[in-house]
């Protein structure tokens, strides 16, 4: 039994492994961080998705534990999912060979997000993606001896600050190239980060405080971070879920054996946000069919979404709440540009 070991830790059990199989995590980044926490996460039994868009040279050795010298010039997800499915058949892996951007955020789409990158850019944009489809992320930083995590798993009150509350942008960032980093700093966050992951995915209490560690002086540090009240990224999206979000009505139609949403009030969706966000399918200026999971979404311009082949009406309820949400946001974003 190739999990046993895991399911007879009381914290794990059969019934929670069952669970982590059918979940999948996003790694974006299969650099020092990333391609460990990637391994122990195959190991565990979780389906990944990785995102990278560089190639390994020699100087990654030193802390790359995937890689080995013979990798030198091949791309990093390449690699990283070769050597993953070696150790892990039964798990799925998707990679995606990009750069995050602005336009290509759904293929972050998954059950949690794991920040392995190394830049500032990258995280602003994890972090608009995650306060608009509410899927969580962990936060990952090391330089020098140094290194950070942060869950930013949001509570029902929204009361958790988002990436923007911590760091402003601009803020200057030294880089691994200038000031070095120990090989040692980076594995140890990988498995604080992976251990995350695991409890985030299990529903288990979440350490709510950043974690500041220096490897070389032993320290570790508990910080209570706060939201920070005037900040304009995620203080506009509660206001949004609070004020715009309306209800909307869950019907079975018999004769097209599908569900169907309708909101109570009339809206009008902006077909183009959601394409950035989901997978289309087809696209016309009155519809869209999206690939959400392994679903597919007949979204109307005029509010109505159909969900053919799902039929668990509380995943319909949350895709048509982040749908609308989205819809929403940008209703609110239109009216917020009018005024200027
Ligand atoms: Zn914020």
């Amino acid at each position: 039994m190739r999990y046993s070991r895991q399911i007879a830790l009381d914290k794990i059990g059969k019934k929670n492994q069952e669970k982590l199989s059918k979940k999948t995590i996003t790694i974006l980044g299969l650099g020092a961080i990333g391609s460990v926490t990637a391994e122990l996460l195959a190991r565990s039994g979780i389906n990944l998705i990785l995102i990278d868009h560089d190639k390994i040279d020699i100087t990654n050795l030193q802390r790359q534990l995937l890689y080995t010298e013979k990798d030198i010039n091949q791309y990093k997800v390449n690699i990283a999912s070769k050597k993953l499915k070696e150790i892990n058949s039964t798990i799925k892996i998707k990679t995606h060979k990009k750069c995050l951007t602005n336009k290509n955020l759904k293929i972050l789409n998954s059950d949690l997000i794991l920040d392995c990158s190394d830049n500032l850019e990258t995280r602003f944009l994890i972090n608009k993606y995650s306060l608009k489809t509410k899927i969580p992320w962990i936060h990952t930083a090391a330089l020098k001896t140094r290194t950070v995590l942060y869950n930013f798993i949001q509570n029902k009150n929204n009361t958790r600050p988002c990436f923007n509350c911590l760091y402003k942008k601009n803020s200057e960032f030294e880089t691994c190239e200038d000031s070095g980093i120990l090989n040692t700093v980076t594995t140890l966050i990988a498995t604080l980060q992976a251990t995350q992951a695991l409890k985030a995915l299990l529903n288990y209490k979440y350490e709510d405080k950043l974690l500041r560690i220096n490897i070389w002086d032993n320290s570790i540090e508990k910080l209570t971070v706060k939201k920070d009240k005037n900040c304009k990224t995620c203080t506009m999206d509660v206001k949004t879920k609070k004020i715009e979000v309306g209800k909307f009505t869950l019907k079975l139609c018999k004769t097209k054996s599908a569900y169907s949403v309708k909101p109570f009030r009339n809206v009008r969706l902006n077909l183009n946000e959601i394409k950035d966000m989901y997978e289309p399918i087809i696209e016309t200026p009155l519809l869209l069919i999206v690939k959400i999971k392994k679903y597919e979404v007949i979204v109307h311009n005029y509010g109505e979404l159909i969900f053919k082949d799902l039929k668990n009406e509380a995943m319909i309820k949350k895709i048509a709440k982040d749908i609308y949400t989205l819809a929403d946001s940008s209703k609110l974003k239109q009216k917020i540009k009018q005024k200027h």
